[in-house]
């Protein structure tokens, strides 16, 4: 995998700290790494947050230590305040920033292309076709910044970080880990110093652009012709196969991998004799736009197409690429032909897990708004937890970015005075972004609810540890972090906890919060916590011990819905007669639907074996 490959680079470039956040599509870096950090002797962590991660590799940078910080593309924008700085500063040990893309969000808030925060932050850019080059640069990566003294970015995007392909490794060397900080004058960046080393990033930036001019394989032309096709990253790959389609047309392949700073001179040679030029790239024309740049200040005049063929929105496919590719070269291209396959695919709407505790804390924050008759406006935030988006709970009006939640809430909260804000945020996120939010909250007495949904797991990436898991990415014990003193030490006086198995006690507990909020026009906090059903099971069956089953007793069901229908419970099914039906291989054994069920027609048939309850925390 793209990803287990940058994970290899960074060993075989001797790499000694690595420090991400998780995300998709960047996650396996660290997790890969992590699991063999001990037996190689580097060091790996999840930070709190990506700017985190950015400046911890920085500071193993500075200390000697060749480094690394990973993260999806969003993560970028939090890291940026770091980054910026760190280009003026300089790095000591090679430090290797990795961002990986997601073209067409699979998995994201929004699409962006993180090479243009090369372009601002003078932070030259790689951009690797497939998991060999992703190893490959990576080392280059790492040995260039370390030539540099200069943070270098490597871009990824989902196919290249996901994609699966033969590599061929080189050695490892043994891992540079840190030594000894040394002060100097460059580090400190108060202005007059500052003005000192912009002088130094513009000037280094040229120095790296003509070590770009002549990168050889990762910077090359194959073929020849008048016309040229330029191609960055994933995209060389989509091309190189569409010309194989294409049979024998005399055109340049003109293959990027280190984009930024642009290689003028690379690229004027390469399209030297050439009249018309495609550039083929994923997501927005940084390519194109300083092709286009290079070309006016040379006054040559090329005809430059790109993103007019291309298209600007989504992941680039091979279908995009050869409709592209052939537009541009004048062959006829056929549309894919679309097949009606009768095949009935049942519906599946998004929904939490079955014995997911976020639907239960769903379930009992609407029964506790209902409850208190207020007008609730619920602020939510990235995670599993968006799916309160969905029915039956309809419990997310608005969805951001990390952390984005309570920001929100506190603008609401002096805005839409005859409405409640209700934040709704997970551990990871609240450690990752949230503190911020809440402190101001506290600070200028914005009356809003702070409900964390406490899984103690960053759950949507894969159930990496966060801060108060009690666990760090190597597996070692770490102290739990915990978000109730944290509201306690900023000032929050009502904080309160639940279990959200507990529906009658979780209602009671929110509508207490909401009470105070109403009533002292102040910030209160509620804390649900239960484990992840997805790793409470696991567990389970890894210690195994026994998993708990529920049924319906048919005589007593009637048919009211509740269970499948305002719980939902994916589970649970509906019989023709509208009675409930429980799927024993989905069942999870929470039991909240017994709970729930008005009538008690839902019973546990099988008990749990012992230590069920101890995985569940
Ligand atoms: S909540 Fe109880 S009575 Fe209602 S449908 Fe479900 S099992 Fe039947
Ligand atoms: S016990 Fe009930 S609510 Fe829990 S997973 Fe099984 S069917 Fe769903």
């Amino acid at each position: 995998m793209g990803n287990e490959a940058v994970a290899r680079g960074f060993l075989e470039a001797g790499g000694g700290f690595a420090a991400g956040y998780p995300g998709t599509p960047s996650t396996e870096v660290i997790e890969t790494l992590a699991d063999v950090a001990k037996e190689v002797g580097i060091y790996v962590e999840w930070s709190s947050n990506e700017k985190v991660a950015v400046e911890a590799a920085y500071g193993a940078s500075l200390a000697g230590a060749r480094s690394m910080a990973t993260m999806k593309h969003v993560g970028l924008n939090v890291a940026a305040d770091a980054l910026m700085s760190i280009a003026y500063t300089g790095v000591r040990g090679g430090m290797l920033v990795f961002v990986a893309n997601d073209p067409s969000m699979w998995s994201s808030q929004n699409e962006q292309d993180d090479r243009y925060y090369g372009l601002i932050s003078y932070v030259p850019v790689l951009t690797p076709s497939d998991p060999q080059e992703a190893k490959d640069l990576t080392v280059l990566g790492l040995d260039l910044s370390e030539k540099f003294s200069h943070p270098f970015i490597m871009v990824s995007t989902t196919r290249v970080s996901h994609a699966r392909g033969p590599v061929v490794l080189g050695s490892m060397r043994p891992p540079r880990t840190g030594g000894k900080f040394e002060r100097a004058r460059g580090l400190t960046l108060v202005p007059g110093v500052a003005r000192e080393q912009r002088e130094k990033l513009v000037s280094k930036w040229e120095d790296i652009r003509k070590t770009f001019n002549g990168l050889g394989q990762f910077n090359r032309v194959e073929g020849d012709g008048d016309v040229a096709i330029v191609s960055d990253g994933i995209a060389y790959s989509h091309v190189k196969e569409v010309l194989s389609e294409v049979g024998d047309v005399k055109a340049k392949l003109v293959k990027l991998s280190a984009p930024l700073p642009f290689p003028k001179g690379f690229m004027l040679d390469a399209l030297s004799g050439v009249r018309r030029v495609l550039v083929v790239e994923e997501l927005e024309p940084v390519v194109e736009g300083q092709l286009k740049q290079a070309l006016a200040e040379e006054r040559l005049q090329l005809e430059v197409h790109g993103k007019d063929l291309v298209g600007l929105v989504g992941e680039l496919t091979l279908d995009r690429v050869r409709r592209a590719v052939r537009r541009f070269l004048g062959i006829p291209y056929e549309e894919s032909k679309l097949y009606n396959v009768d095949l009935q695919v049942p519906p599946r709407p998004p929904t939490f897990c079955p014995g997911c505790p976020h639907r239960a804390t769903f379930y009992a924050l609407r029964r506790a708004v209902n409850r208190r008759r207020v007008k609730a406006i619920y602020s939510g935030d990235i995670g599993c937890y968006s799916l309160g988006l969905y029915e039956p709970f309809r419990e997310q009006d608005i969805i951001i970015e990390m952390g984005g939640s309570i920001g929100t809430a506190n603008g609401l909260a002096r805005a839409a005075r005859e409405q409640v804000p209700i934040a709704i945020i997970g551990d990871s996120t609240f450690f990752h972004a949230g503190i911020p939010g809440l402190v101001n909250a506290i600070y200028n007495r914005a009356p809003m609810l702070l409900l964390v949904l406490d899984n103690r797991t960053t759950a949507m990436t894969g159930e990496q540890p966060d801060p108060g898991s009690g666990v760090t990415a190597m597996g070692d014990e770490a102290p739990v972090i915990s978000i109730e003193a944290i509201a306690r030490g900023v000032g929050v006086e009502k904080v309160v906890t639940f279990d959200p198995f507990d529906i009658e006690g979780a209602t009671n507990a929110l509508a207490d919060a909401i009470d105070y909020v109403v009533s002292e026009r102040r910030p209160a906090v509620a804390v649900a916590r239960r484990a992840c059903a997805l790793e409470a099971v696991r567990k389970a069956r890894k210690q195994k011990i026994q998993v708990p089953l529920y049924q319906v007793v048919e005589d007593k069901c009637t048919a009211c819905g509740i269970c499948y229908n305002a719980f939902s419970c994916p589970a649970i099914l509906v019989k023709d007669d509208k009675k409930a039906w429980i799927d024993p291989s989905l069942c999870t054994g929470c039991g909240v639907c017994a709970e729930i069920c008005p009538y008690k027609a839902i019973v546990k048939v099988v008990q749990e074996g012992k230590g069920w309850g101890e995985v569940w925390m």
